[in-house]
């Protein structure tokens, strides 16, 4: 069935965005009485149509839904190039992540000019509502924001805080080994150019442990899915 996004209108109604609308009417094609799916306030309901002109949907009855991981887990992402970010948005938003951060380093070699910043934000949050609706997640991840290596806000910080680094020696089972459902995590992945001993240094000083990611080097793009894909078999299993 078709599921939304959609904010309450009051105890029996929703309300879907313009985009939504759209979709539903002229792209779905939907009429008076067809059922669909919406997610608002964090639930998950059965509504059907009332009218299309004005469009009227009101709720049937919520839905039970258990898709979300037990715990937040926020991906700490350093920039790259080209559309490897929307590519790593959209699949984190698949794997269940609760936040995701960009993050400059010494080796980003990517930029983003201030007039760009806002463009680039809403694109992603675009990609995210997108795919939260096609993996039926309850809730869009935050995009929590653009910072720096150095000065990491304390929303990037977790109970658990992972640097995916590919000198570390050791495997990632050990390294995970104190992931349980009631600690959230983060986890860090490094640009194209890795990260240097003095940040790994640094990073380490500030708690986070250091994981490898198996023997193969990664494309920072494949650490990302890779390191969500196993924290979610992990939290779940
Ligand atoms: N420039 C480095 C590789 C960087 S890969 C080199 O050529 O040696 C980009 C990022 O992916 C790294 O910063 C790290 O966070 C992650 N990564 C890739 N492979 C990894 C592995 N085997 N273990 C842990 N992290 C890995």
């Amino acid at each position: 069935m078709q599921r939304y996004f959609a904010s309450l209108l009051d105890a029996e109604h929703i309300q879907l965005t313009k985009d939504d609308e759209h979709h539903l009417l002229h792209v779905m094609r939907m009429k008076k009485d067809d059922e669909i799916e919406a997610v608002a306030n964090d639930k998950l309901y059965l509504c059907k149509i009332k009218s299309v002109n004005p469009l009227d949907i009101y709720i049937v009855h919520e839905l039970k839904s258990d898709v979300e991981l037990p715990v937040d887990v926020t991906l700490l992402f350093a920039l790259t190039k080209g559309d490897k970010i929307d590519l790593v948005v959209q699949k984190a938003t698949e794997l269940g992540v609760k936040n995701i951060a960009l993050i400059q380093s010494e080796r980003t070699v990517v930029k983003y000019d201030n007039k760009d910043i806002d463009k680039k934000i809403q694109r992603f949050q675009k990609i995210m509502k997108e795919a939260s609706e096609q993996s039926h997640r309850l809730v869009v991840p935050n995009l929590i924001g653009i910072y720096n290596l150095k000065q990491l806000p304390k929303e990037a910080f977790s109970d658990l805080n992972y640097i995916a680094y590919e000198k570390e020696a050791g495997d990632t089972k050990e390294a995970f080994a104190d992931v349980t459902k009631n600690k959230s995590i983060s986890i860090l992945v490094g640009p194209e150019g890795g990260f240097s001993e003095e940040e790994v240094n640094n990073l380490v000083e500030q708690g986070f442990i250091r994981t490898s990611l198996g023997k193969r080097i990664l494309r920072a793009e494949t650490a990302a899915i890779y390191a969500l894909s196993v924290l979610g078999y992990l939290l779940e299993k």
